[in-house]
């Protein structure tokens, strides 16, 4: 059976990129917009159904997940590709760790669409209102536990500049205590943030537990189809945002015959739409642990930690220069000190990564079943010149001197992870960060799947706005960027 139903904005995926766009639209217009999501919806902060696991900021989150992986590697385990499936997407199941990049990333965004409203300059008023919406804050020098005082005592004693505060969008390098959107101890998600705002109101229709197979283009509406509890409902609308994330706005483009035409033809697809770069550019920031045996003196303080104030596993993060870097800073270096109920199963570590990557994968759906898995190949670690391993290994080196410490050696034990010759290849991990798979860019970029207003190019009703369309990922976590393209595409749409 088909049901049919009609608004002016459809919104596909409730996440950091869509609750923005979906809660902005229906709060700020009178435009009707439906907001489909394929997870479920616990409403409001307020209504009590959330699952406590959602809601506590202190750890990463296992449940709600699509179960995304890389499928078999040589030589190593699988790399598992974690992809949230509930309302508020990824900010409702992440680390709340929050940063903004810094200007030469917006800058970059800029000249690779030419359109000025990605600048540094331009994005600032943006960045601020999503931190204030976010309600973004720095932990106070009091609630900093244990361990993460010792990670801040041994950074200093290594001479690296405190950072006060790691969301200066002009700061440099630096080790300081992490800005976070945790309110009294609940992950404050984007839907939250946005959606809540506008729930109750009678321009928002909220479908969840339906997921989008694909966008049918009809002159100048669209139509896409979506499955819910059996049935196929075909939605009429007159602008479509695609805010599935960055691994599910390009599949549904794919399925919709929006592509490379021989890859699609490959997957049982009829092409429709020649665009090559839909799925291309897939990029992730690339993550290496340097793992400890936690001592017994670590575990007493983290229980004692624990038992007066919230203690959650990450609170400190460095920004940290390698050789390579071509601006203020190319590494994050965070320490963790996991929850055993957590995504990180109890794990003492220190954490780098390399915030400027080079390398590049693709992905690209194998039929046109939307709960099929796609082929994901991020391709870590492949730039041609080896840099993204480069500032990794001089990351570890860094980690392992911070691990030396001796404020930090009293409460780790041994280096359980990596054996010192292991090579990174086969155990490293990725900083969830996925992007880049519907890139914005300039009209004679053949590989530039958007415009810098978000128009996919040849199906103008249709916007992305979420991860994918960054076609470089900032050097920063991307929730807030994420939050930002969101605020964007949002205020296009509104004029
Ligand atoms: C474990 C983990 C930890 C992280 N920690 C941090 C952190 O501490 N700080 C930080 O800044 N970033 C963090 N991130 C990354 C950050 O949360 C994401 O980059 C960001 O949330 C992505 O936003 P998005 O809008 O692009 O996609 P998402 O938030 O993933 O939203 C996509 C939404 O679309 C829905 N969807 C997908 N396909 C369909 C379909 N076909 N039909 C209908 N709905 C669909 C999904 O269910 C989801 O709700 C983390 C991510 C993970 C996975």
């Amino acid at each position: 059976m088909t049901t049919r139903l009609a608004c002016d904005v459809l919104v596909v995926g409730g996440g950091s990129g869509g609750s923005v766009v979906a809660g902005r639209l229906a709060a700020e217009s009178d435009a009707r917009v439906t907001l489909v999501e394929a997870g479920p919806d616990y409403g409001a902060r307020t209504s009590g159904l959330w699952p406590a696991d959602l809601l506590d900021g202190g750890a990463l989150v296992t449940s709600h997940e699509w179960g995304y992986d890389s499928g078999p590697i040589a030589g190593r385990e699988p790399i598992a590709f974690q992809r949230a499936r509930v309302i508020g997407g990824c900010s409702s199941h992440n680390g709340c760790v929050v940063a903004v990049g810094c200007p030469e990333d917006y800058d970059r965004w800029a000249a690779l669409t030419g359109d000025a409203r990605w600048s540094a300059v331009s994005v600032r008023p943006a960045l601020a209102r999503a931190l204030e919406r976010m309600r973004v804050r720095t932990y106070a020098e009091s609630e900093v536990g244990p361990f993460h005082r010792a990670c801040l005592d041994a950074a200093a004693s290594l001479g690296v500049v405190r950072a006060d505060d790691l969301d200066d969008l002009d700061g440099g390098i630096g080790f300081g205590i992490e800005p976070v959107n945790i309110e009294e101890g609940v992950r404050f998600n984007a839907s939250f943030a946005y959606v809540d705002p506008a729930r109750g109101r009678d321009n928002l229709t909220i479908l969840d537990r339906a997921i989008c197979d694909r966008v049918i283009v009809k002159g100048r509406r669209v139509e896409v189809t979506v499955l819910r509890g059996g049935e196929e409902l075909r939605i009429a609308a007159g602008t479509v945002v695609l805010a599935a994330g960055a691994y599910g706005t390009p599949a549904i483009l794919q399925r919709s015959g929006v592509g490379d035409p021989a890859l699609l033809h490959g997957a049982g697809i009829e092409p429709l739409v020649d665009l090559p770069g839909v799925g291309r550019n897939l990029h992730d920031h690339p993550l290496a642990e340097v793992e400890f045996a936690s001592s017994e003196q670590l575990k007493r303080l983290l229980a004692e930690s624990a038992a007066i104030r919230f203690t959650p596993e990450e609170q400190t993060l460095g920004k940290l220069r390698s050789s390579r870097a071509s601006g203020p800073y190319d590494l994050h270096v965070f320490p963790v000190a996991a929850h055993e109920h957590s995504l990180l199963a109890g794990r003492v570590a220190l954490a780098v990564s390399a915030m400027e990557p080079l390398s590049r994968g693709s992905l690209h759906v194998t039929g046109v079943d939307p709960e099929d898995v796609p082929r994901i190949d991020h391709g870590y670690l492949s730039d041609p010149g080896g840099a993204d391993l480069a500032v990794i290994d001089e990351g570890i080196a860094w980690a392992r001197e911070l691990a030396a410490a001796e404020s930090l050696r009293e409460l780790i034990g041994p280096e359980i992870t990596p054996s010192l010759d292991r090579p990174v290849s086969e155990y490293h991990a990725h900083y969830f960060h996925p992007v880049g798979t519907c890139a914005m860019g300039v009209e004679s970029d053949p590989f530039a799947v958007c415009d810098g207003a978000g128009h996919v190019r040849g199906l103008e009703s249709v916007l992305v706005a979420d991860c994918s369309l960054m076609p470089v990922i900032p050097r920063a976590n991307t929730n807030l960027p994420a939050v930002l393209v969101g605020e964007l595409i949002t205020d296009a749409i509104l004029g």
